[in-house]
C-alpha cells in the first residue's frame, strides 16, 4: 500500500464565538485542519489538526514539511514515519509541536482501518469504558464556576476542573465556593494554566489540600523544571504537568527523573500522535506514574485521546471541555457521558468517528 495524495482542508469553526471569552489571551482561532491521507488501495486515514492561531499556517507547515515525506511511503510504516519527522524536526526545529502528532493519527486510523479494528483493540485494549471529568473555560465569577459545576454534575458528572483566572486572591474564593456548595463527593482539580509564581503555587497548593482538591495542574509555566521540583517537594496534593513541554516525550523523560511531576499531561497532538503518546504512557508507567490523557480541543484528536486512554492502564480519566460544541463539531457521534459520568470508546474500524463531511464543506476556508 502506497500513499497517493495528502488532502489539506481549513475549517472554520462555527461556534467559535462561544469561546472566544474563556480563553486566556482573548481570541484564539478555532479553525480546525481536515487531513485525509490518501491511498491506492482506497483505504483513507482522517484526522483534525490544531488550529493554534491560524489554521491556514498549521495546514502550509503540514503541507510544505510533512506531507512530501508522506507521498509513496507505506502507510503502515508508521514508527518509520514518526522518525523520519522526528529527525528532522530535531534537526532544524521546522515545527511547532501540534502540527506533527495529527498527521500520525491519521496513519493510525487509516492502520485499524485496514485491519478492520477500533484503533483501541488495534493498539491493545484494556479496557472500553473510563470516567469523564467536565473542564471549564474562564468564567466571569466563582459563582458561574459552581453553578456550572452543578449543572454538570446534575447530567451525570462525578468531576469537575476548574480553569481559574490565575490571580490567587479571586482564584481561592472560587475553589473554597465549589467545594462547599459541591460537597465532599464531588472530585475537584484545578488547572490555572501557569498563571501563578512559584510562591503563590505554593499558598494556593496548600489551600488546594485544606480543599481535599484532587490535582493541581500546570500552576507554573511547563519549563520551570526548579519550580515543579520545589513544588513536588513541598506539597502533597498531586502536581500534573509537562503538558506542552518543548520536546515532548523526551522533555518529560527530565520532570520524571528529578521527581519534578506526580501526574504527567500527555495527548496525541503535543506529544507526537498516538505513536508519541503510546511512548509517553509506556515511560510514565514504568517510573509509576499516572499519564493523564488532556483535551486536544477537537472532535477527532480527542477520539483519538479517547482510544489510547482505553489502550493503557495508567490514566485515571477522560477530560471533556465544556461547553462541548466548540470542542466536538465536525463528527456525527461526537463524545458522550452515560448516566454514571463514563465515556465510552468508539467501536467502528480506525478512529470510528461519523466524520460529518458536509458540515466541514459548509465552512471550509481553503484547501492548501
Ligand atoms: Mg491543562
Amino acid at each position: 500500500m502506497q500513499i497517493t495524495e495528502v488532502g489539506i482542508s481549513v475549517v472554520a469553526n462555527p461556534y467559535s464565538e462561544m469561546v472566544t471569552a474563556g480563553v486566556k489571551g482573548g481570541r484564539a482561532a478555532h479553525d480546525i485542519v481536515f487531513l485525509e491521507i490518501k491511498t491506492d488501495a482506497d483505504l483513507v486515514g482522517h484526522s483534525f489538526a490544531w488550529g493554534g492561531r491560524s489554521g491556514q499556517a498549521t495546514a502550509h507547515l503540514i503541507a510544505s514539511i510533512i506531507r512530501p515525506l508522506l507521498i509513496g511511503q507505506d502507510p503502515l510504516d508508521r514508527e518509520k514515519l514518526w522518525q523520519d519527522v522526528r529527525r528532522m524536526d530535531r534537526w532544524w526545529g521546522f515545527l511547532p509541536i501540534y502540527a506533527h502528532g495529527p498527521v500520525d493519527v491519521a496513519l493510525w486510523d487509516l492502520g485499524a482501518k485496514a485491519a478492520g479494528l477500533p484503533l483501541y483493540r488495534f493498539l491493545g485494549a484494556y479496557r472500553n469504558k473510563l470516567p469523564a471529568y467536565a473542564s471549564s473555560l474562564i468564567l466571569p465569577t466563582a459563582d458561574a464556576f459552581v453553578e456550572q459545576a452543578l449543572q454538570y454534575r446534575g447530567a451525570g458528572f462525578r468531576a469537575y476542573k476548574i480553569h481559574p483566572w490565575g490571580d490567587p486572591s479571586r482564584d481561592i474564593e472560587a475553589y473554597r465556593a465549589l467545594r462547599s456548595e459541591l460537597g465532599s463527593e464531588m472530585v475537584l482539580m484545578s488547572d490555572p494554566v501557569a498563571g501563578y509564581n512559584q510562591q503563590q503555587a505554593l499558598r494556593i497548593g496548600r489551600e488546594l489540600e485544606r480543599l481535599n482538591y484532587y490535582w493541581f495542574e500546570e500552576p507554573l509555566s511547563d519549563y520551570d523544571l526548579y519550580g515543579y521540583q520545589e513544588l513536588c517537594r513541598a506539597l502533597e496534593i498531586p502536581i500534573a504537568g509537562v503538558e506542552s513541554t518543548p520536546g515532548g516525550l523526551f522533555g518529560a523523560t527530565q520532570y520524571l527523573t528529578q521527581r519534578a511531576v506526580d501526574i504527567v499531561r500527555s495527548d496525541v497532538s503535543w506529544k507526537g500522535g498516538v505513536t508519541g503518546l503510546m511512548k509517553t504512557a509506556a515511560l510514565c508507567e514504568a517510573f509509576g506514574v499516572n499519564c493523564e490523557v488532556h483535551t486536544t480541543t477537537n472532535a477527532l484528536l480527542d477520539i483519538a485521546n479517547l482510544h489510547v486512554s482505553c489502550a493503557i492502564r495508567n490514566c485515571e480519566y477522560f477530560e471533556i471541555l465544556i461547553p462541548q460544541e466548540p470542542f466536538s463539531f465536525g463528527v456525527k457521534n461526537p463524545i458522550k457521558i452515560d448516566s454514571e459520568g463514563y465515556v465510552h470508546v468508539p467501536v467502528g474500524p480506525g478512529l470510528g468517528a461519523e466524520i460529518d463531511f458536509d458540515l466541514l464543506d459548509n465552512n471550509l476556508i481553503c484547501k492548501v
